[in-house]
């Protein structure tokens, strides 16, 4: 038998194979029409089947799709990296292109690794980072990642940089709220700092919005800002992983924005070739790049297609078609448009927990009783029967949490592509209605 090794390589289990996607909807062979609103794995923001992209494609295709970055860069990484700096907020200017998430996480550790070395310091090699969070599949990327159902085969080979917990005010360890709470989490990590040694740490890394290992879960309000203050304090790098919350998922570029914070080092991939091609970059910022520049000048990480011209050319015009149609401006009215709606499917479903997110990367928690928030008692199978039933009635949406063993409980995430209009959010409200419908 032939077939392409996917997620779920069960015989008796074919996955639907697609023919072809336009705007927020996939079609497969036999017809069956589907609205993503997961834009896949929250990567197709722009939606499918963009003339604008398609051209952009073609047009580099027909001068050059492949020169090695180690003896030519190309107009359409350049101009990438020169937009992507424009773009961002403070100086994070520079630029390494990869081709997925996970190496942008990898290359972002090994970028700060490298700045505290170029100074002179080599035993600041730890990256430490928080449970109940997804930093990518690769085995440093892992070692980062709080997400023990993706963590638990590969355990003896990972080091532990998980922690300290994640600010989940709907769970609190504390039982408190913020802001009487003084972030007790996010203090957290001034005390691992102390037991670990600050001479240990190259840096922090955490996402802003924590998307794949806890569904959408958004920090209050001034979380980030004391993150970065005690990373400051304990001259530790802070790396913002913006892979799923960049360009513009929350309604800014970088989800950081909203808290007022700016990273030393910023991650992003997913909606950056909105799936049109596969691409990714750690950002660095001056502060970081002027000790490499003034001693090594080679930051040692790389792939053979990082910066390749063809995907550069693609994230290119995605950003141009993000600033042509001003798509990034409208996602906080959107958001708003469609948690309004969740909040109403709330009141007909006792099993919705929790509503939360930010702009278009929202979640929801199941619980069997709201009121004492009781998680299902075996986590992840009701996540995955409910994205099993949303595909039957023809709506794709997101699986989250951190696995059986994780201390989140069962939460998909909702996420169209930025583009969604609202007849097309409508629409998908109606179908997880039927979806919610038929699980209860
Ligand atoms: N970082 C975050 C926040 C992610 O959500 C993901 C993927 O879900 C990654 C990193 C890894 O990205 P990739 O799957 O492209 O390797």
């Amino acid at each position: 038998m032939q077939r392409s090794f996917l997620i779920k390589p069960i015989l008796d289990e074919v996955y639907p194979v697609i023919d072809y996607g336009k705007g927020v909807y996939l079609v497969d062979l036999a017809g069956q029409k589907y609205l993503d609103a997961a834009s896949g794995a929250v990567t197709a923001n722009i939606g499918h089947g963009v003339s604008d992209i398609i051209e952009a494609m073609n047009e580099q295709a027909k001068k050059v799709s492949f020169v090695y970055r180690s003896q030519f860069t190309s107009e359409p990484a350049e101009n990438l990296a020169k937009k992507i700096a424009n773009l961002t907020p403070g100086d994070l200017n520079w630029s390494f292109f990869v081709n997925s998430g996970s190496e942008a996480t990898e290359t972002a550790m090994k970028i700060a690794i490298q700045y505290w070395q170029e100074k002179g310091i080599h035993t600041k090699v730890k990256v430490l980072s928080r449970w109940v969070s997804y930093h990518g599949i690769t085995l440093g990327a892992l070692s980062m990642s709080g997400h023990t159902g993706r963590r638990a085969r590969f355990v003896p080979l990972l080091e532990d940089f998980p922690v300290i917990n994640p600010p989940y005010c709907y769970r609190c360890p504390y039982q408190l709220e913020a802001p009487a709470c003084q972030y007790a989490c996010a203090h957290e990590l001034e005390a691992a700092i102390r037991r670990i040694g600050a001479d240990q740490i190259a840096a922090f890394i955490a996402e802003p919005v924590i998307g794949a290992a806890g569904g959408a879960i958004s920090p209050p309000k001034d979380y980030l800002k004391v993150i970065q203050k005690i990373c400051e304090d304990h001259d530790i790098l802070f790396i913002a992983d913006e892979v799923m919350t960049g360009f513009g998922r929350t309604g800014t570029m970088l989800a950081c924005e909203h808290w007022e914070v700016i990273p030393d080092i910023v991650t992003l991939g997913k909606g950056m070739g909105a799936g049109y091609a596969p691409i990714a970059a750690a950002v660095a910022s001056e502060r970081v790049m002027e000790p490499i520049l003034a001693g090594s000048k080679l930051v040692m990480s790389g792939h053979t297609l990082s910066a390749n011209p063809q995907s550069c050319a693609i994230a290119l015009a995605v950003l141009e078609y993000l600033e042509k149609y001003k798509i990034i401006s409208q996602v906080e009215a959107k958001g708003d448009f469609l948690r309004q709606r969740l909040e109403k499917l709330q009141n007909q479903f006792s099993f919705i927990g929790d509503i939360r997110g930010k702009g278009l990367l929202l979640g929801i928690e199941f619980v069997v009783d709201r009121t004492s928030k009781t998680p299902f008692p075996r986590k992840a199978v009701v996540t995955q029967k409910l994205v099993d039933l949303a595909k039957e009635k023809g709506l794709i949406v997101y699986p989250a949490g951190s696995g059986i063993d994780g201390v989140n409980g069962d939460a998909i995430i909702i996420a169209p592509p930025l583009t969604i209009t609202e007849k097309e959010l409508d629409e998908l409200v109606g179908l997880l209605h039927e979806t919610f419908t038929a699980f209860q």
